[in-house]
């Protein structure tokens, strides 16, 4: 931890030594790399000109609002819960929720517009040898290189989650976050909510670098598309803007019947991004007991098919159906959990 004053509230802090922390009194995204120093002086007391605050705050930084407070949202949940087939339909009074979390997590979105010129190598055809019997046709291909030379002109707004990897639950790395409804950042809406706001593991520059790696690997695809080797480029590329925004999850975790389950929800929308799925044991004893009957009566006519010759078609077909749809059966209780379509 390192203490630090905040360069726009004043506030005594004292707060991770972390490239970037939102001050918990005014909302202001502080780089404490940028005040703190290689050297890990600490910045205290002397008021803060207006050139320092202009490198120790990062100004472009937003908030997705959550639209559920936190009973809101564990409705959503229990509502969901009951439409998934063998869900407990008792859930709300037998689930125990142990822990109800709205998280605010760091993204930073940049915007750039490129052009990238370039020159190289395509595989081109060359025909040779014409068919006797065919007109038109050749009884030979072979592929040569030939130059080719374009420009790739595209725009692209690139996230960054904030953290490494491994902090990321896991259902969060592939969720796409919908950062078009952004707002700035607003301390008191996350307080009203109850929220802990989590901050960015890169700093500023860490976190452009990274954008503009994605910016060009996202233009080699494209010029790839068109050429199999480049053998020059040039690439242009202009910074639209880079914005550090915080959005909304619910975390949830409950046991039912002796199990842990989890689940998490996009405050932003009401979007189950997952959740576990508990089974009820009603569920589970008629699933899997008419499951196995079917499983057993399809294995059955299934053998007697293979070896009675008379009813061989019958048998077979039959019992390979009778046995799939008990193992379909069989297999619902198996399922990890459920998750809502993105679109
Ligand atoms: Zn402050």
């Amino acid at each position: 931890m390192v203490k630090i004053v905040c360069p726009n509230c004043a506030a005594d802090l004292d707060v991770p030594n972390a490239p970037i922390h939102t001050c918990e009194y005014c909302g202001t995204a502080i780089q404490v790399s940028q005040m703190v120093g290689p050297e890990g002086k600490n910045i205290t007391g002397e008021k803060v000109t207006e050139e320092a605050k202009n490198t120790y705050v990062f100004k472009e930084h937003f908030i997705i609002r959550s639209q559920y407070n936190g009973s809101q949202a564990q409705n959503l949940m229990e509502d969901w819960i009951v439409k998934i087939p063998g869900a407990p339909q008792d859930f709300e009074s037998t689930a125990t929720i142990t822990e109800r979390k709205l998280k605010f997590y760091p993204i930073w979105v940049g915007e750039y517009k490129s052009s990238s010129q370039y020159a190289g190598l395509d595989n081109w055809p060359s025909f040779s040898k014409p068919a006797f019997d065919r007109p038109g046709w050749y009884e030979y291909v072979s592929y040569y290189k030939k130059e080719e030379r374009g420009t790739v002109h595209r725009e692209y707004q690139i996230p960054l989650l904030a953290l490494h990897k491994t902090k990321i639950p896991k259902y969060l790395r592939d969720y796409n976050i919908t950062t078009t409804g952004k707002e700035y950042f607003d301390i008191q809406h996350v307080k009203e909510l109850g929220g802990d706001i989590i901050d960015s593991v890169f700093s500023l520059n860490e976190a452009k670098q990274t954008m503009y790696q994605g910016v060009i690997q996202r233009q080699n695809s494209e010029i790839y598309k068109e050429v199999t080797q480049i053998t020059s480029r040039n690439d242009n590329i202009e910074e639209r803007g880079v914005y550090y925004i915080h959005f909304p999850v619910y975390e949830f975790k409950f046991t039912y019947g002796k199990k842990q389950y989890e689940a998490f929800i996009d405050g932003s929308n009401g979007r189950i991004i997952h959740i576990d799925v508990p089974i009820s044991t009603r569920f589970r004893v008629i699933t899997l007991s008419v499951g196995g009957a079917h499983a057993a009566a399809g294995t059955g006519l299934l053998i007697s098919g293979l070896s009675v010759p008379s009813i061989a078609f019958f048998g077979i077909a039959a019992g390979i159906g009778i046995l799939a749809t008990g193992l379909v059966f069989i297999l619902l209780n198996f399922r990890r959990g459920a998750r809502e379509k993105q679109t």
